[in-house]
């Protein structure tokens, strides 16, 4: 078994791009990042695009865009290239062609000519039956010279895996140790359709072998299959590579999997299990990888707090657990939060000025520079940071009426207290956080309210908003004149509101 201090670890993502990029994909690539990191070996992004039915239009640049946004850069991939290349499945087709022939020549697989009537048939005569659906093996029995004559004579065919039909077969998952199955249980399945592409069963395996890679890491989606697919490795007598098979995903509710219905239903939550969209969501790529990373995976019962280099270091094939993962989306939640945390204020800065944009914000780095401290304690998403600090970039501030009134106050009373607080700040020879703090307290005194009043009032004035970072910050930043603007559009409001 190999673990951290053995060879360099040679290993493919090898998505297929069929829609948008979801966190199992990620996970995936996760995991093989870290193995091939850890390892000093290689990380290989190997596109399979050979069904073309399923192929959409813009799905890798989206599987690229995602993985360089969390920050698993590939060493060989389409776009770089690498000594064993080409990485896209659909620009190998010869080469599957070769290996499905010498599988033939082997005596391990055969031409098929029956229609896709005749199999629609046979389907539905074991579907009366109530028997498993496969194929009956008819042109199984077609002497080997006969079909090679058929093909040369253009006859439209696939060619099958020749399942034994006696015997079992043992194959080994790394999580999951030893499986055996019984090889009257499998298919002849088809390796080859008759546009001449090869299935995922030949092509991945083939692939592996010639990208020499070491660790296949897929989803358990593949288990059904995991025999045929070793069937195939020895019937070309290739290198088994170690096999790993990942949990499954659970919805959040823990009772199966996630519907169409229901992914789209997260979005109005603020919620998505597509890596564009928790990108698009505020969400960081450090938190959503502490998050993944943990889905199947744990290094102990109680840390939980990870970096990607952490995760490097620390990684292990030994503590995947093969349970189901039900999706936490608070957990999530925390997880980002935890990261933004653990940034610095200039990366803050960076970071949010995107949603302020988007928001329709001007924003400055100088400014969100200095907001950051103000608001990195409280934000759980980045585009937490727009309700929470937009009023720094407002050209206004338009707060209600009623809400400028302090609390167990009139009208007037809170008239009086913006007043004042107007002179107060107009006349302080400089106005910073320190300087203002100590006088307002005393007008609170003064005015005979507790500080907490003057301060609420001061808040809704100056920001537009019940809850605020700290204020007499904010107001430092917003700076004296922008202060007195508000002061005295929220003089005018009280004003207008004692008068009708
Ligand atoms: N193209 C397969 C998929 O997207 C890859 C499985 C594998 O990693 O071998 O499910």
């Amino acid at each position: 078994m190999i673990s951290k201090t053995d060879q360099p670890a040679r290993v493919r993502f090898a998505p297929s791009p069929t829609g948008h990029t979801h966190l199992g994909s990620g996970r995936t690539a996760l995991y093989d990042y870290l193995l091939a990191r850890q390892t000093g070996g290689q990380f290989i992004l190997r596109i399979e695009d050979s069904d073309q039915k399923r192929y959409v239009e813009g799905a890798e640049q989206e599987l690229m865009d995602s993985l360089r946004w969390l920050g698993l850069e590939w060493d060989e991939g389409p776009d770089k290239g690498g000594p064993y290349g080409p990485y896209r499945q659909s620009e190998r087709k010869e080469i599957y062609q070769q290996y499905a022939w010498e599988l033939v020549e082997r005596g391990s697989a055969y031409p098929c000519f029956c229609s896709a009537d005749r199999l629609a048939e046979l389907r539905q005569e074991q579907q009366s039956r109530r028997e498993t659906g496969r194929y009956d093996g008819r042109c199984r029995r077609i002497p080997p010279a006969e079909a090679a004559a058929r093909v040369a004579d253009g006859e439209p065919h696939v060619i099958r895996f020749k399942m034994p039909h006696e015997g079992s077969i043992t194959v080994n998952d790394y999580v999951r140790g030893e499986i055996t199955v019984e090889n009257a249980n499998l298919d002849d399945y088809i390796l080859v359709r008759s546009d001449g592409l090869a299935l995922y069963h030949l092509a991945a395996m083939v692939d592996d072998h010639l990208m020499k890679i070491s660790h296949v890491i897929r989803g358990s989606e593949w288990l059904p299959t995991f025999p045929l697919h070793v069937h195939i490795l020895r019937a070309l007598g290739l290198q088994e590579p170690v096999f790993v098979h990942l949990s499954v995903f659970l919805k959040p509710s823990g009772k199966g999997k996630m519907s169409k219905r229901e992914t789209a239903a997260l979005m109005q939550d603020g919620y998505s299990i597509f890596i564009k969209d928790l990108k698009e969501l505020g969400y960081t790529p450090e938190g959503v990888l502490n998050w993944i990373a943990l889905m199947g995976w744990s290094y102990d019962d109680h840390t939980e707090f990870f970096t990607l280099a952490d995760l490097v270091d620390k990684f292990s094939l030994e503590r995947l657990n093969p349970a189901p993962a039900a999706i936490n989306f608070t957990k999530l939640d925390h997880f980002n939060g935890l990261h933004i945390r653990s940034l610095s204020d200039e990366e803050i800065a960076r970071r949010v000025q995107p949603f302020f944009e988007i928001a329709g914000y001007a924003t400055s780095q100088d400014k969100l520079l200095r907001i950051a401290p103000l608001i990195r304690e409280r934000m759980v998403t980045l585009d937490d940071a727009v309700p929470m600090a937009g009023f720094f970039f407002k050209d206004q501030v338009m707060p209600a009426a009623q809400e400028l009134v302090g609390k167990n106050m009139t009208p007037a009373e809170s008239l009086r207290a913006v007043q004042r607080t107007y002179h107060l700040l107009a006349g302080l020879r400089d106005f910073s956080h320190e300087s203002a703090e100590g006088p307002l307290r005393e007008l609170a005194d003064e005015l005979g309210i507790k500080a907490g009043q003057l301060f609420g009032i001061l808040r809704v004035a100056v920001t537009g908003q019940i809850v605020s970072p700290p204020l007499l910050e904010s107001m430092a930043i917003l700076g004296r004149d922008v202060v007195l603007d508000r002061l005295q559009v929220a003089a005018r409001m009280l004003e207008d509101n004692i008068e009708s």
